[in-house]
């Protein structure tokens, strides 16, 4: 006799307790819903991705965890870029004039954060399981019917949801089953990365800074972490891996090796476990939502990470995911009109920075961008960028595209 495996009722699922699942589900469990949110791993676990803009510190807030947060994470004034093919270094502080509210941000252990905002769904009256990965998602018509996930002992759950949220990253579960997910050539990048002792932080003043060092082939960050660890990772571009033959780990420290800044701050660095490597070229689904569905964070888009944005674009894809997901509860078209709006909202967040994207990768145009002086208010828009506002960051940005109407300079083009 096979026994009958119960099937539990919800309104929204959520797929994945990283930033995105978590964010989402806290709101819509706090709101009243029943949420029910499914991680395949079990909290604490290790992620990539450990510096914050100011633009989280508000949504933080919102969630009620900023105390916790500010608790845990090394304070970060701003953002240093350093050009090793001598351009020289130029940093950027975030102020409060420009840009957020908040003229800081922190940076974090990604498996505290992540388990901080996981948790706090669960609080906020979401019901949360861990050591629980979704296998499969039955459509019937314009909603979702049967969730089946498996524990790590192999024991199948299920679960009826009337409306679903992917957050499941980069492993991408619908997007996967049910879209196409667009590379974008032009960003074609990996990276190696891992933690370590023994890497100075910067000068006095400027010890909480990220930096970003723009090398030949990519760019490295150095973040600095709580209990004296540094984050050290290297972004390469597609020729940097072609000629490379041999283990991935000897790539890293040839480049290491290579950059001058770098290898003098990584003299006496002790790796604290095996570097990791990943892909990380952009990417992005060919729609962001479906009937009964909508894909948040990584899930649905990923952008080159030399800006930070990767979290702030994941919470915040999260908190229009849950307007999605109430509106969808209450008719399916309301659901669809919400889902559009999202998906351009998003979209149009991803195109602000890629424009600044390109331009730090490309060498000719980032000699504007490192520029000490507010030139056509650069600086300005650049700030608030970085900052994570978008929208303002455009604005001041408006002159750069006045400039390039003017004189049609296609190279400012993309
Ligand atoms: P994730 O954080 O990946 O969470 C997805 C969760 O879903 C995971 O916990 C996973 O286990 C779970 N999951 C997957 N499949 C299933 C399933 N079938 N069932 C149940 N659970 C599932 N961002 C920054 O803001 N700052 C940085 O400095 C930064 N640096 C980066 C460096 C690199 C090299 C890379 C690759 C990324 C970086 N990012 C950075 C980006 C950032 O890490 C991501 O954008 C962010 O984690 C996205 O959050 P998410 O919740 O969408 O996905």
């Amino acid at each position: 006799n096979v026994p009958e495996i119960s099937v539990q009722n919800c309104d929204v699922l959520v797929i994945g307790g990283g930033p995105a699942g978590s964010t989402a589900a806290a709101l819509l469990a706090r709101k009243g819903h029943k949420v029910v949110l499914l991680e395949k791993d079990e909290h604490p676990r290790f992620h990539i991705g450990e510096s914050l803009l100011p633009c989280n510190l508000p949504l933080l807030e919102d969630l009620g965890v900023l105390e916790q947060v500010k608790a845990m994470g090394v304070h970060k004034p701003g953002a240093e870029f350093v050009v090793e093919t001598g351009e020289g270094r130029q940093a950027f502080p975030f102020r409060h004039a420009i840009g957020a509210r908040h003229g800081h941000a922190y940076q974090v252990l990604r498996a505290d954060f992540d388990e901080l905002l996981f948790r706090n769904a669960a609080k906020k009256g979401a019901t949360t399981f861990e050591n629980t990965k979704v296998t499969q998602v039955e459509f019937k018509g314009n909603a979702p019917t049967l969730v089946t996930a498996q524990d790590k002992d192999g024991k199948e759950h299920r679960f009826s949801a009337r409306f679903i949220l992917d957050a499941s990253g980069r492993d991408g579960f619908l997007a996967a089953r049910k879209h196409r997910r667009n590379a974008d050539k032009n960003n074609s990048t990996a990276a190696i990365f891992g933690h370590f002792r023994n890497v100075p932080r910067r000068d006095a003043g400027m010890e909480g800074y990220i930096s970003i060092h723009l090398v030949q082939e990519g760019w490295f960050w150095m973040i600095p972490l709580p209990d004296g660890l540094m984050s050290v990772g290297f972004v390469g571009d597609k020729s940097a891996y072609r000629q490379h033959k041999g283990p991935v780990a000897d790539l890293f420290w040839k480049k290491v090796k290579e950059s001058p800044c770098v290898a003098e701050r990584m003299a006496n660095a002790e790796l604290l476990s095996p570097l990791s490597t990943t892909g990380n070229y952009s990417y992005r689904a060919d729609k962001a939502w479906g009937d009964g569905y909508y894909m948040i964070g990584d899930a649905y888009a990923f952008l080159d990470p030399v800006f930070s944005s990767g979290v702030l674009l994941a919470m915040k894809s999260a908190y229009r995911g849950a307007e999605v997901a109430e509106a969808w509860l209450r008719s399916p078209q309301a659901g669809r009109e919400a889902a559009q709006k999202a998906e351009a909202q998003t979209c149009k967040e991803m195109k602000r920075i890629s424009w600044l994207i390109y331009r730090i990768n490309n060498p000719i145009l980032r000699k504007l961008f490192m520029r000490p002086r507010n030139i056509l208010r650069m600086r300005d828009a650049i700030i608030s960028l970085l900052a994570g506002d978008f929208e303002a960051g455009w604005k001041v940005g408006f002159p750069v595209a006045a400039f390039k109407a003017v004189f049609g300079i296609s190279l400012l083009k993309r």
